[in-house]
């Protein structure tokens, strides 16, 4: 899958943060690999085939590890059988399982379950109480080193290890200048991941074996926690704001927090947190996290649609359908593109509703169309690499516009080896 992954560089983004570098699966993470996207299920994990159903949903969106909760015996049990089945449909997605509160025993009762992930995830604060927690992390690590899999020592301040908060805490009241709740909630997050990581390289396990994360809910303090633990450590580090929402504010909040660290340089794996409508669908926050990767020059998963917002000039709502088709059109065929030509996800296409800016837009573009406005001639010029090839008019403009994307394609993306036209 990484194969596809076109590493684009930044618009004047800082350079990536130096980290050490891991393999979750097949996928290298940290270092100077490309940023990574992964997302959760929301299924019982004991439901076999509705959670194998759902990682291969989010995988063939795009999301290159899938986390999927283990949360009791059952879950447990099922994870195997959960790999078996995404592998009989030949996806060899990389499974993360996140355990609380009983992962020692789980993982210690189920071998079979810590072989078939490529990842555990464990969060300090929920791994276990008083003189249970250290026998408790020192069982998942130990377990980690035996199958040789990364660990993600993910962090939270819902579920804030209360002891390290509290050290952190009495430290600040014996400052001269004690710092306000706020900050010493922010360094509790970062103190936790770092003696947590600290820990687990006591317990055997190799430093390039771990990567961390420090989640919070609140756009400016997550900005501060990462900058703060990009600076005190070299592991990799995973960014997600959690509990970011539903709709609209959830993306915008993710994409606030996550871009000015993307922007730093910091970041190796990305999750977007969404809450999904009643009826809305998992992937939404795949396609949100290679958003945001991809219009910030960080990588490119798939053509992007420039699209103007319309105003009084613009006669009807076409050149919104028209946008909108053609770019359901390319995220539905860029499964079958991706797998047969080199380089088609870095095409842009423009669909403008006027003359004003749809003729200067569209040449930009690889190919661009600009709709007639309100008393332009109902003709609609299309722009193949910064000319014009064609004009289209009638009834038939949409399905015309996507036969010629889908010519460009086939005549301008060179094949992948093997693959005939
Ligand atoms: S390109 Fe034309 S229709 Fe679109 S926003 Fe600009 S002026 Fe309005």
């Amino acid at each position: 899958m990484q194969s596809n992954i076109n590493n684009i560089g930044g618009f004047g983004a800082m350079p990536r943060r130096k980290t050490r570098q891991l393999r979750i699966g097949a996928v290298s993470v940290g270092s100077d690999s490309p940023v990574t996207v992964q997302s959760m299920t929301n299924t019982d994990t004991a439901d076999v085939l509705a959670t194998a159903m759902q990682v291969a949903e989010l995988a063939r969106a795009g999301s290159e590890f899938v986390r999927i909760t283990v949360n009791n015996e059952a879950a447990a049990r099922a994870v195997p059988h959960i790999r078996d089945r995404l592998l009989a449909l030949n996806m060899d997605v990389p499974l993360v399982g996140d355990f609380h509160y009983n992962g020692h025993k789980l993982l210690t009762d189920n071998p079979a379950c810590a072989e078939a992930l490529a990842k555990l995830r464990i969060n300090p604060g929920n791994v276990g109480a008083g003189s249970k927690r250290d026998p408790q992390f020192a069982a998942i690590v130990d377990i980690a080193c035996r199958y040789d899999k990364p660990v993600r020592i993910g962090v939270n301040w819902g579920s804030l290890d209360q002891s390290v908060l509290a050290r952190v805490m009495d430290e600040n009241a014996r400052l001269a200048e004690p710092r306000d709740a706020g900050a010493v909630m922010r360094e509790a997050l970062v103190v936790s991941a770092l003696e947590s990581a600290a820990k687990a390289e006591e317990y055997g396990l190799g430093g390039d074996r771990i990567i961390l994360s420090a989640k919070v809910s609140s756009v400016q303090d997550l900005i501060s926690v990462y900058r703060e633990l990009a600076r005190r450590c070299d592991y990799p580090l995973h960014l997600g704001l959690t509990e970011a929402g539903m709709g609209s504010k959830g993306i915008v909040a993710s994409t606030a927090a996550l871009s000015v660290l993307l922007q730093e340089g910091i970041g190796d794996t990305i999750r977007i947190s969404l809450t999904p409508q009643p009826d809305g669908k998992r992937t939404e926050e795949v396609v949100v996290a290679q958003e945001i990767l991809q219009t910030m020059g960080l990588r490119a998963f798939t053509p992007m649609v420039t699209a103007c917002p319309g105003c009084g000039r613009t006669t009807s709502t076409f050149f919104q359908e028209l946008a909108a088709s053609i770019q359901a059109h390319v995220r539905e065929q860029m499964p079958v593109w991706r797998e047969q030509f080199d380089g088609v996800e870095n095409m842009t296409l423009a669909v403008m509703g006027c003359v004003v800016n749809g003729p200067g837009e569209s040449k930009h573009a690889n190919i661009g169309i600009s709709l007639p406005g309100t008393g332009e001639s109902p003709a609609a010029p299309v722009y193949i690499d910064g000319a014009k090839a064609l004009t289209l008019r009638g009834d038939n403009i949409a399905a015309e516009f996507r036969a010629i994307v889908d010519d460009y394609v086939n005549s301008r993306y060179p094949r992948k080896a093997g693959e005939r036209p």
